[in-house]
């Protein structure tokens, strides 16, 4: 398995890191504009690989063409936000960014399973879709894949169990409009209410909850001036799912196409994810006031690819 980095930045150098240390991959090739860091980061992995549990994968610090006949391309290049931004401020600035790099992978792994992890994620990754000849199967974002481990971790400490015993996502929008659709939330097998009235436990405030879930990221940004350990776990959990065949259902950032009543937005819906990508998107039954909250979020997603053209 080939695996190229595009953006070696936070992000990039910690999915890294994952890949180095745990993985079974073969190749990692990683490219950023600033070079010179790069060989700094490649050279300071490259004294990892005695300690590490994974293969020993050939590094390369390369440019596109060093990146051919790429498995997977993570693209995670782009303006960071600064101090006040919200992640739809980037809009303008990284649609033009992936429209570079999206055709060269095009060029040089037109095979590749390609995950956009650039932020405003849902409207870069269908700039990117529009832009190049991906099908959605192949080309689609980490979504609200980090979102929802956020809301496990939350619940988690709720109910004080293990986050791998909560069953929930947050869907739509990587951003302000994602949502929690509590009707399909559970801890173990158990909605979230029932397992707290049965076990003692308070009930969980669920509007707080929500709004902690979306809030969170900025509460790290505004202390380290970056998210990238959460991210880089997630896309890793994604590398991991498609290496393996897993045929694992994770909410990830796919273009719908007239499904849940949305059409030609990028967002997050649970999906299968296996050896060819997005091998199927998954169909819930959403209730009344769900199936609001995901067209409201499908709109403000639109609302920002308009800014993106
Ligand atoms: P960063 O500034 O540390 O890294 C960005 C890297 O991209 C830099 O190294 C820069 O040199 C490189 N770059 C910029 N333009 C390039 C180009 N045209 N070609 C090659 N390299 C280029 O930022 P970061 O903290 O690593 O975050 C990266 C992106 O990931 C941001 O857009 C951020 O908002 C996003 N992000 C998304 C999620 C998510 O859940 N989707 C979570 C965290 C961060």
């Amino acid at each position: 398995m080939k695996v190229t980095i595009v953006g070696m930045g936070a992000v990039g150098t910690e999915i890294t890191g994952f890949l180095v240390n745990m993985a079974e991959v073969s190749e990692i090739v990683a490219i950023d504009r600033n070079r010179e860091r790069v060989e700094g980061e490649i050279l300071d992995f490259s004294h990892t690989t005695s300690f590490t549990y994974a293969k020993n994968p050939r590094m390369v610090v390369g440019d596109y063409a060093d990146s051919a006949g790429s498995d997977i391309v993570v693209i995670t290049a782009g303006a960071q936000l600064t101090q006040g931004q919200t992640r739809d401020d980037l809009v303008r600035a990284n649609s033009v960014i992936i429209r570079e790099i999206i055709a060269e992978v095009e060029r040089y792994s037109p095979g590749a399973i390609v995950i956009v992890v650039t932020n405003p994620v849902d409207v870069i990754t269908w700039v990117a879709l529009k832009s190049s000849s991906f099908p959605r199967e192949r080309l689609f974002s980490s979504g609200t894949l980090l979102d929802s481990a956020r809301f496990m971790r939350i619940v988690s400490d709720h109910v004080g169990i293990d986050p791998k015993n909560i069953f929930g996502y947050m869907l739509g929008e990587h951003g302000s409009t994602g949502f929690i659709p509590w009707s399909i939330c559970n801890v173990c097998g158990l909605d979230i209410d029932t397992y707290c009235r049965l076990n003692g436990i308070p009930l969980i405030d669920k509007a707080a909850v929500s709004a902690e879930v979306r809030n969170v990221g900025y509460e790290i940004f505004n202390r380290k001036g970056n998210t990238n350990h959460g991210i880089a776990a997630a896309v890793f959990r994604l590398i991991r799912a498609i290496e393996a065949d897993e045929r694992s259902v994770l909410p990830v950032g796919v273009l719908l196409q007239d499904q849940y009543g949305v059409d030609d937005v990028v967002m997050s819906v649970p999906c299968v994810v296996g050896r060819n990508g997005v091998e199927r998107i998954v169909n819930y039954a959403f209730g009344f006031d769900e199936q609001a909250a995901l067209h409201r979020s499908a709109d403000h997603i639109k609302s920002l690819i308009a800014l993106a053209q």
